[in-house]
């Protein structure tokens, strides 16, 4: 049985439909009991939990300082490239936006990591867009290859890859992989993603499990939120990780919350979700799995990561740039989209600290995997 056959057997409108209908009672019902199947992320994600915020809340927060600690995983992204064969209509590196393009060489790399480590960061995440023919398997080889001193802990969020492709990066250095599915809406996906190897959902769909075979440390799930209704979407990836959980059990798992954000030339949202919607489905995701890690970009502004940093979120980053060179300020290109929290990796630091948090650069180790 793979994901397909159990993504088959499910109707996104019912579904949404039974997300929906869930009641008060449902989410009472959820919430006193020790552990939670999907029905009860239903009723946790749904409007009719709204007005059980504050218990969530606490019960979320309870049981991340029981699993976690107060501790706040640090970590940072590495633009490398923003060329991209695929058209998508909510991303600044899209196709069709008439941008001048780069790809970082060995030299940009090495300034870019000399700037990230005097910042004090041990996790790096290393993003490009989707253009096989410069940035496919053989650049990213180098670039692991080339980086890998420098870090205990280096995610990717690139193209999805074959299997064989993710087990020849794994020995180089690749700890975690990022890959959301964007949209569950089959349709949706489609008109998001009109042109380019993306256009194919199903491969996409299936990278995780390709990742799992691959037997990768860490898979990072999540969904585009803005492209459809964000509560059916979360339904889908909160199914996808449980039966990955069950199936690659040796494998970790993040869920992280990306809310579309403004970039040059871009979209609007198609759906909304406004601030307290977004501490519900942390809060609903850490009372359904209390193992998952939860991670909140600088996507989010300020006043919203203060607040939220305690209530179910384990990783964040600080001091992020989205365009490749945005560190060194060698190279002048467009970033992917627009950071909404600008303060500085010391700020932030601080703000963790006066809320009797820790931040921490390394919690990990290849060796001791
Ligand atoms: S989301 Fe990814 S694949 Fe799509 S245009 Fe942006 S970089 Fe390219």
């Amino acid at each position: 049985m793979t994901f397909a056959d159990i993504f088959e057997q499910q109707n996104w409108d019912q579904v949404k439909q039974s997300i929906y209908a869930k009641t008060g009672a449902d989410v009472e019902r959820a919430l006193a009991k020790s552990s939670r199947d999907l029905e009860d992320f239903k009723a946790l994600i749904s409007p009719a939990a709204m007005p059980y915020l504050e218990q969530m809340a606490r019960l979320s927060q309870q049981l991340t300082q029981k699993r976690f600690g107060k501790t706040l995983q640090m970590y940072i992204p590495l633009y490398l490239s923003n060329e991209c064969q695929n058209i998508c209509t909510y991303c600044g590196f899209s196709l069709d936006n008439p941008m001048p393009r780069t790809t970082l060489t060995d030299e940009q790399i090495l300034e870019e990591v000399k700037v990230i480590k005097s910042y004090g960061y041990d996790h790096v995440l290393l993003v490009t867009g989707e253009a096989n023919k410069t940035v496919g398997v053989p650049y990213f080889k180098n670039v692991l290859q080339l980086i890998r001193p420098y870090f205990s802990h280096i995610s990717m969020e690139v193209q999805p890859l074959d299997q064989h492709e993710y087990e020849e990066l794994i020995p180089l250095g690749l700890n975690t992989v990022l890959v959301y599915q964007e949209t569950y809406h089959q349709e949706d996906y489609k008109k998001h993603h009109p042109k380019g190897k993306k256009s194919n959902f199903q491969y996409r769909f299936d990278t995780p499990d390709r990742l799992g075979k691959a037997d990768v440390y860490k898979i990072g799930l999540g969904v585009l939120i803005g492209l459809e209704d964000w509560r059916t979407d979360s339904f889908f990836t909160a199914l996808h990780l449980s039966y990955l959980e069950k199936k690659y059990w040796k494998t970790k798992y993040s869920i992280s919350f990306p809310r579309l954000r403004p970039f040059s030339g871009g979209l609007p949202p198609k759906v909304e979700m406004n601030d307290r919607e977004l501490v519900q489905l942390i809060c609903a995701y850490r009372i359904f799995n209390e193992e998952v890690e939860l991670s909140l970009s600088t996507r989010e502004s300020q006043s919203f990561r203060n607040n939220v940093i305690r209530l179910g979120i384990t990783s964040i980053s600080a001091g992020s740039k989205t365009d490749p060179g945005g560190y060194a300020s060698k190279v002048n290109a467009l970033e992917q989209f627009e950071i909404s929290d600008e303060r500085t990796p010391a700020e932030i630091i601080s703000m963790i600290r006066t809320q009797g948090y820790e931040a921490v650069w390394k919690d990990w180790d290849n060796v001791l995997s």
